[in-house]
């Protein structure tokens, strides 16, 4: 992975020259302008403006609009398919954009007594202007796992994954779980299956609404596969040779399956 060129920041530097770049959304989706789209500038009527920080000298900003119009020469893009649109540095910030902007609108009030929060000064953070209680941006831990048996990967659909396409074994993190008890049980409730050999493979943002996905390897153990038919609708072993399609490009599920399938090749010779 490369380093990311953008620096976050809560406020902006005083000499900044360069014009900024504004992450506008309304209900999740994305604000572009013309052809190729591009982040259009930012509107007359926004609220809740926050700047994120620099991409290089460029400042960042995002803002919520408030009214069911689109400005003129502008359209509203869903955050996923904004990725093919605007590059994968670009969708990076803006998935940071759409968390800070969430987390901003949910906690206007606070959580134990009711009154009104504020932004809190030097910190990504709101509190309480009754009783201090603070709330920081929500990131949900998730783990993915993709298991292998010699040239076969474990693959599985959910009821809401487009026609066609497998995945890993994916779950959220449980209060009091380390990450590898929570691949173990995933992978035992999902599909009654026991692996070993678990390694991690790296971690991406996943601002659907707000996961942090930690994505790790295993091999398979023991146990006959018997999907729990609630979370998860199908799940098989599939040779590399014979793989179904696969999630969004820019998901780490896509880079994890690429990853497991180049190694196995490599090790084919
Ligand atoms: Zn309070």
């Amino acid at each position: 992975m490369l380093p990311s060129r953008f620096e976050p920041a809560l406020t902006p530097p005083a000499d900044s020259q360069a014009a900024p770049l504004y992450f506008v959304f309304r209900n999740g989706e994305l604000l572009l302008q013309g052809e190729p789209a591009q982040l259009a500038p930012l509107p007359a009527q926004t609220d809740g403006l926050h700047y994120l920080g620099q991409l290089e000298d460029t400042p960042c900003y995002t803002a919520h609009y408030p009214h069911d119009d689109t400005p003129e020469g502008c359209q509203w893009v869903g955050l996923r398919a904004s990725h093919a649109l605007i590059g994968n540095e670009l969708f990076q910030i803006a998935g940071r954009a759409s968390q800070i902007l969430e987390w901003d609108r949910s906690h206007r009030f606070c959580g134990v007594c009711g009154n009104p929060t504020r932004i809190k000064p030097g910190e990504r953070a709101r509190e309480c202007t009754a009783c201090g209680h603070q709330v920081w941006p929500r990131i949900s831990p998730a783990m993915m796992v993709l298991v292998r048996r010699g040239k076969q990967l474990l693959m599985a659909r959910g009821p809401h994954f487009p026609p066609g396409v497998y995945s890993a074994l994916a779950g959220f993190v449980e209060a009091g779980e380390s990450l590898e008890q929570t691949v173990h049980r995933e992978v035992r409730e999902e599909v009654g299956v026991r692996i070993h050999n678990l390694r991690y493979f790296h971690s991406q943002s996943w601002p659907f609404p707000h996961s942090l996905m930690l994505a790790f390897t295993a091999d398979y153990l023991e146990g006959e596969l018997t999907p729990d038919l609630y979370e998860i609708e199908d799940a098989r072993w599939f040779d590399i040779d014979d793989l179904p399609n696969w999630p969004f490009k820019a998901s780490i599920a896509h880079q994890l399956l690429s990853h497991v399938v180049a190694q196995i090749r490599q090790e084919e010779g």
